[in-house]
């Protein structure tokens, strides 16, 4: 768990005029807020809301927000209030934490019978400050990292098929692909814990050819652009457990036949240097019929 200096020092690294005076508080208010609580795993619960803002600073995220990770839960689960918070923090901070709360309200009423899309909906319009979305979906990303340790089987299935309806949708409108890819392949190993078994079982047998092919085509990448005086940052991504079975089931395809696998990014500063690498690449490799999409000139 970070303590208080190292999520203060965390912040400031990009935060240069953060006063550390507001995150300092937070921290010491959950503290006394929790002291008494436990989460299911046993660990203290202040365990819970220090991740909360931990996954926060890595967005680089504002203090105010930070400070409302720490908070989140104090109104929902212990004694302190709206007011106090208030009279602490400030309006912004309240309406933050506030926001959160309501969130976690609607969760527990409405979602057991209700169309995911129109919970989606309920949930945007209660965010209207859009930061309070991302502290809800940095408490369900660290809830779902913890998923294990809830002892009621039940309660962790209704966790994931939320996660999986409501939560990895809102990520993915809100830009955060990483997280939503998460939150996808964890509520998947819980939904569906035989068909991700299979992918990740199929995935091993390749694993150190793929790890090799990655290294040299980067490698390769890199050679070639600079030869061509372009600075490129290249990045490679592989896809998900959850990701590889979507496009088996809705392409009707085997393992074999995906093609993206494996993908690289190449990074460079603006839209020319852009298509400069794009020709690059097409005079040194040949396109898929069909395959290709310009996302500049048509964007998503
Ligand atoms: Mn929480």
């Amino acid at each position: 768990m970070l303590n208080q200096k190292d999520l203060i020092k965390k912040v400031k690294n990009y935060n240069k005029f953060l006063n550390p005076e507001t995150l300092s508080k937070a921290y010491k208010f959950a503290v006394n807020a929790h002291k008494n609580q436990k989460r299911d795993s046993g660990d203290p619960y202040l365990s819970h809301p220090v991740a909360v803002a931990d996954i926060l600073s890595d967005l680089k995220l504002d203090s105010a927000t930070i400070a409302t990770g720490l908070l989140h839960d104090t109104i929902e689960d212990t004694k302190a209030t709206y007011k106090a918070v208030e009279k602490e923090f400030g309006k912004e901070v309240a309406d933050l934490v506030d926001g959160v709360t309501k969130i976690s309200e609607l969760e527990g009423k409405v979602i057991e019978n209700s169309k995911a899309e129109n919970i989606r909906k309920l949930i945007l319009a209660t965010s209207k400050d859009i930061r309070v979305l991302l502290v809800k979906i940095a408490d369900r990303l660290h809830n779902m990292r913890t998923l294990n340790s809830i002892t009621d089987e039940n309660r962790r299935k209704r966790i994931a098929k939320e996660t999986m309806e409501i939560y990895a949708p809102l990520s993915d409108r809100m830009g955060m692909n990483h997280i939503r890819d998460e939150l996808e392949d964890l509520s998947f190993q819980k939904l569906n814990p035989e068909a991700r078994n299979l992918v990740v079982e199929r995935l091993s047998i390749n694993k150190d050819n793929r790890e090799n092919t990655f290294k040299e085509i980067s490698k390769n990448f890199t050679k070639i652009l600079k030869k061509n005086g372009v600075k490129a940052k290249i990045v490679g991504r592989e896809k998900t457990p959850f990701s590889i079975w979507r496009k088996m089931q809705t392409k009707r395809v085997s393992l074999e036949q995906l093609t993206d696998i494996i993908g690289f990014r190449v990074i460079v500063q603006d839209i020319q240097t852009c298509y400069k690498v794009l020709g690059i690449f097409h005079s040194n490799w040949s396109t898929i019929p069909g395959r290709f999409k310009d996302y500049i000139s048509t964007p998503k």
